[in-house]
């Protein structure tokens, strides 16, 4: 196996990926040449500025933390100029078929700017070809409880690597850690608008933050009918796109925040806890990827 030419950490902004970035700073690990956060531009405030904190850390320990971007989501969703990345949003057919549609979201606005970023550290921006034996290391928090998600590397010049798992680090020791070190407030990462929100969360975000529920309550009704560049095309979505699972608009959803969904995992580049596709969702309208028919 050849040794790695740089190491990397996949910097997903939640508890683990958090605790590895501090690991690192305070040298209980190997450190880093970049953490790399992919910004979907659709994070909430208490992310972005956490995010802020995290950098004055690893700014203090020589760790470039580095952003990413692929766009905006919630304004690429919107754009007809745009192509969709399909989130994960819940569609109602015409004669009421409950289903859902493919997450592209993360692999587009996640994966992909990571891996052009680590393409174009090693010296190879796509389309070059990587040599073999040109490999880095990318640093993923995945904690004991969660191993089931640890997974080797789609591409030949990258190798995962899981620093909490070797350490034997659960969740909760994560979160002590955190804490003890002043960031025990680290919130979770995903979108503003992310479909898999459970009640819990879209509950946090009406009561904590109005102004972002209001933006996620507009774009529901704005991508009611499908993708500005499906409806551009002439291809409107035959059905309806919501992002509430019960499949109401999300200002008239009756929200019942279960206490164990209090802390759901975010969606970490490699670490979504869900499927591409949920095994239960039924297609509510048949034919493209993205579930969209004329
Ligand atoms: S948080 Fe949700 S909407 Fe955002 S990239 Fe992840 S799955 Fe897609």
């Amino acid at each position: 196996m050849s040794a790695p030419t740089a190491r990397y950490l996949s910097l997903g902004a939640g508890v683990q990926s958090s605790t590895v970035l501090l690991l690192a700073a305070q040298g209980r690990i190997p450190t880093f040449d970049a953490a790399v956060f992919a910004d979907t531009g659709w994070e909430p405030d208490a992310v972005y500025r956490h995010l802020d904190r995290l950098a004055t850390i690893a700014d203090r320990a020589g760790i470039p933390l580095v952003r990413v971007s692929a766009g905006n989501i919630r304004a690429d969703a919107l754009d007809p100029a745009h192509r969709f990345a399909s989130m994960p949003l819940f569609t109602l057919g015409p004669a009421g078929e409950r289903g859902m549609a493919r997450r592209q979201c993360t692999g587009e606005y996640k994966i992909k700017p990571i891996k052009a970023e680590v393409r174009r550290r090693l010296g190879y921006p796509h389309p070059r070809r990587v040599p073999a034996g040109v490999v880095a290391e990318m640093a993923i928090g995945i904690s004991v409880d969660e191993i089931h998600r640890a997974r080797d590397a789609d591409v030949a010049y990258m190798r995962n690597t899981f620093p909490l798992l070797n350490l034997g680090w659960r969740r909760g020791d994560c979160i002590a850690y955190l804490a003890e070190h002043g960031l025990g407030a680290t919130p979770r990462s995903a979108c503003v608008g992310c479909p898999y929100h459970t009640d819990a969360e879209w509950a946090r975000l009406r009561s904590d933050s109005p102004t972002q529920w209001a933006d996620a309550v507009a774009f529901d009704h704005a991508i009611r009918h499908g993708s500005a560049r499906a409806n551009a095309a002439g291809q409107p979505l035959r059905g309806q796109f919501f992002v509430h699972r019960q499949r109401i608009p999300l200002d008239e959803v009756r929200l019942r925040p279960r206490p164990a969904d209090a802390h759901t995992p975010g969606c970490g580049p490699w670490t979504c806890p869900h499927p591409e596709v949920e095994p239960h969702a039924q297609p509510a309208v048949s034919g493209s990827p993205m579930r969209e028919v004329a």
